[in-house]
């Protein structure tokens, strides 16, 4: 049997926290327990908000945690080309369409239709696509196009959805946010049509990562909750791409006092910040709940 494969796979666009240090220790532990590997992947499709200075922390941060990893890191800015690719696929099969509303356009339309009732929002709490871009006929895409109209790629999720057989679900080794655990069904559908494609760039972060993982040949994913529901979208996506299903493991999230979210914008939990005022790795551990292995 290979060695299972874990990865860390921070995005640089600012400093890392103690949520991150959850998500790094328990990937190296659950590697070394297993004599497994543990890669880093940086992903950095982002351009606007991605930075050198974030990435280098993000080195200097695994260090101190005590934490090793492979070499060659993998950054996904080196790789557009090959998500260029997988998009083409997915279009070739009709599964993929442009739309051309601006974010403005799209809140815009969200509001009106809102007036009339409630319009369903995905996992995360963004509203489900309203737009009307897989109606538009080949002759009124080729206009727009033609106008330098930007558009974004999304995935027909309806059509997608179809081309699947059987029950799409993956195996849950940690839990999700309301203790799901084992065989989850994969709900797709709750994401609407999402982006594959930015206006920005030629991909998004569903799709870079459901490649890099297969690519990698990355076997356990190990992650934050808040990306417990997206996993659905990545099943489909491998299903549509016809690539190999890790195992994943969700872990909580680290809240603040006020019982929310960490951001990447607070200064008293960043790695940096810990660390600069004395605290210990030990203490880390302690404070994210990851006991010495
Ligand atoms: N890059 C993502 C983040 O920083 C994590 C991706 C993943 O673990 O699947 O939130």
């Amino acid at each position: 049997m290979p060695p299972p494969v874990f990865r860390f796979a921070p995005s640089p666009n600012g400093f890392l926290h103690l949520g991150h240090a959850r998500s790094a220790l328990l990937n190296f532990d659950l590697a070394r327990q297993s004599g497994g590997r543990l890669l880093l992947r940086i992903e950095d499709i982002d351009a606007t908000r991605c930075r050198p200075e974030y990435e280098q922390a993000i080195y200097e941060d695994l260090a101190w945690l005590g934490i090793a990893w492979e070499e060659p890191v993998r950054r996904q800015s080196e790789h557009l080309e090959l998500y260029r690719e997988a998009v083409d696929r997915l279009a070739r099969d009709g599964l993929i369409y442009p739309a051309f509303e601006s974010r403005a356009e799209i809140a815009r339309m969200v509001g009106e239709k809102e007036r009339t009732g409630a319009w369903p929002r995905d996992p995360d709490g963004a509203p489900v696509y309203p737009g009307i871009g897989r109606q538009l006929t080949e002759v009124e895409r080729a206009q727009r196009i033609r106008a330098e109209v930007p558009y974004a790629l999304r995935l027909d999720m309806t059509a997608a959805v179809a081309r699947t057989t059987g029950v799409l679900s993956w195996r849950e080794q940690g839990a999700g946010p309301d203790g799901e655990t084992g065989d989850v069904p994969a709900r797709p559908e709750q994401w609407g049509d999402v982006i594959l494609a930015r206006k920005d760039t030629p991909t998004s972060y569903h799709l870079a990562v459901v490649i890099d993982d297969a690519l990698q040949g990355v076997t356990h994913i190990v992650r934050g909750q808040d990306l417990f529901w997206a996993t659905g979208v990545h099943r489909l996506l491998q299903e549509l791409l016809g690539l190999p299903q890790p195992v994943y493991h969700h872990h909580a999230l680290v809240l603040d006092e006020a019982g929310q979210k960490l951001s990447k914008s607070t200064r008293s939990t960043a790695l940096q910040d810990l660390r600069a005022g004395g605290t210990t790795l030990a203490e880390v551990r302690r404070l994210v709940g990851i006991n010495p292995s």
